[in-house]
């Protein structure tokens, strides 16, 4: 058998049924060409013409393998050469591309291998319909198949190279194979399309786009959030809705701009250090290093080595020279926390300090220079420690060029959720838990407690009721006692309530808390047990 006996009618067997529809002896598809066309324009326009090119030819080559290997067992041919040149033959009756002989010769020894003219090609016509003429060749996939089927059929490596085609303005496309010997290097630009690397390549230039893209996206959101919420939503590690807080952040963020010294001033817990740290983030320090020492933790006979640093010898224990906290910050920023706790001794040292910019360790006669934005924070009232003798005035006046006071968390009640679920957040992540969020009953019991430890207390109840949590989210049942039987405690006239109200919260807390058991609940109320129904039942509950 030759390859040119090879017969449509005869190759092609069509159930009358429908269903499988068999070519030679394998399974094919009737394509829409118009369909084919618009997977590849997909591919051109995800991948780009590379990385699209790399895809089909490789498609096109693993397929022309294929066919080789069946066809070479599917018919007797007369020859192994009818069996190289069926290939063509077989694209010419699928309908794929009408492949032809050059007009400058027959097949013969001393024409290339694969060397054919294309008429028809549907490739071409489906890349002429989408994009219009190419500057460059564009049947890749018969490209590939051309190559797949001569390396199979030969034995060899053999690349076909397509050196006109109609999809670049050419009249017909032209073929040429050789064994990639005989190419030598004009071969290589070729190569990369059959190679994983090329598409590899195109796909990490899909996901550079892509990430651009999400880059994009996170700042648009971001900008999005900082239009809705104010300038002082940047702060957003802060979790700040209130507008106290905003305000507060706001200053924070124009402070940072200057050098001078910040008092931050407010009760226990209410997030100074934060603010503090947010300021330094905000300047042009953010570079160097923020420390922060607790003033109040550290005995006052270490203090002022603590601060400043010492030489060897300066004191009983002293048996190397150490480097201070305010050299340690150089260039960056020093919270001194718990400012009102410093013994006068070092206070004046500190004055000193602000003033000279330099420090002198303790054992040493010489000075220093530091360069340390200080910041100060403290829950004391300065001005009546002043009074009672126990802070000095120069140093107060010197420390609060800026003062910014921190309000309590039950002033700024529309921050306790979202720092609540920042607090969640982080535990979760930390603790392994999958806790997902607060139950409403929890999340408004949370908003009625007074938080006398502010943001502090907050942060170590929620981290101890994920912990404990039973179920997906954290209920009132998680939360430390306290908490979770707080009542209301009025923090202006608008939060006043009626009492029968708030008798009806109240009663229903005690009985959740005791688990139900209304004899225990009324006992610790100090009612009788029917009272206690007869309420309930009022209630509804
Ligand atoms: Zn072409």
């Amino acid at each position: 058998m030759r390859a040119t006996d090879l017969d449509l009618k005869e190759l092609l067997q069509v159930d009358p049924a429908g269903g499988i529809l068999r070519f030679g002896h394998e399974r094919v598809l009737l394509l829409d060409a118009v369909a084919l066309g618009l997977l590849r324009r997909e591919l051109i326009e995800m991948l780009g013409m590379t990385g699209a090119r790399a895809m089909l030819t490789r498609f096109g080559y693993a397929h022309g393998w294929r066919t080789a290997e069946n066809l070479r067992t599917a018919f007797p041919w007369d020859s192994e050469d009818e069996w190289r040149h069926a290939g063509g033959r077989l694209h010419t009756l699928q309908g794929l591309v009408r492949v032809g002989a050059p007009e400058d010769g027959q097949r013969s020894g001393t024409l290339p291998i694969g060397n054919s003219i294309w008429e028809d090609s549907y490739e071409a016509e489906q890349h002429l319909l989408h994009f219009g003429p190419a500057d460059e060749t564009v049947c890749w996939t018969l490209t590939g198949f051309a190559s797949g089927y001569l390396s199979r059929a030969h034995g060899r490596e053999i690349y076909c190279v397509e050196e006109r085609c109609r999809g670049k303005g050419d009249a017909v496309c032209r073929l040429v194979g050789r064994p990639v010997e005989e190419w030598g290097e004009t071969i290589t630009p070729h190569l990369a399309f059959y190679h994983q690397k090329c598409l590899d390549a195109a796909l990490s230039h899909v996901t550079d786009e892509l990430k651009r893209v999400e880059r994009r996206l996170d700042a648009r959101r971001r900008e999005l959030a900082a239009a809705e919420t104010g300038p002082a939503a940047a702060g957003s590690s802060l979790h700040v809705e209130s507008p106290a807080m905003m305000r507060i952040l706001d200053l924070a963020r124009r402070v940072a701009q200057v050098d001078s010294t910040v008092l931050l001033t407010g009760e226990s817990g209410v997030g100074k250090e934060r603010v503090a740290r947010f300021i330094h983030d905000q300047s042009a320090r953010t570079a160097g290093p923020f420390i922060a020492v607790n003033c109040g933790a550290v005995p006052e006979s270490l203090l002022e080595s603590e601060l400043f640093g010492h030489t060897r010898g300066a004191f009983t224990g002293a048996t190397q020279d150490r480097v201070g906290l305010f050299e340690a910050a150089n260039g960056g920023t020093l919270l001194l926390d718990e400012i009102g706790e410093v013994p006068p001794s070092v206070q004046v040292k500190l004055l000193r300090v602000l003033q000279e910019r330099e420090i002198r360790r303790v054992g040493e006669n010489r000075s220093r220079p530091v360069n340390v934005r200080v910041l100060a924070a403290t829950n004391r009232d300065l001005v009546a420690e002043i009074r009672g003798a126990r802070f000095r005035q120069d140093l107060y006046y010197r420390l609060r060029v800026v003062e910014i006071t921190v309000p309590p968390l039950r002033e700024r009640r529309e921050d306790i959720l979202p720092l609540a679920r920042a607090f969640l957040a982080a535990a979760a992540t930390r603790t392994g838990r999958t806790v997902t969020g607060l139950t409403p009953a929890a999340a408004h019991q949370l908003l009625r407690y007074g938080w006398p430890g502010n943001v502090r207390e907050l942060e170590n109840a929620v981290e101890r009721a994920v912990v404990l949590a039973q179920g997906s989210r954290v209920d009132v049942d998680d939360l430390p006692q306290d908490i979770g039987l707080a009542t209301p405690s009025p923090a202006g006239v608008g939060d006043i309530r009626p009492l029968a109200e708030v008798e009806r919260d109240y009663i229903t807390s005690v009985v959740r808390a005791v688990g139900g058991n209304r004899a225990q609940a009324a006992a610790k109320l100090g009612i009788g047990t029917a009272t206690l129904y007869r309420k309930l039942k009022e209630y509804g509950t």
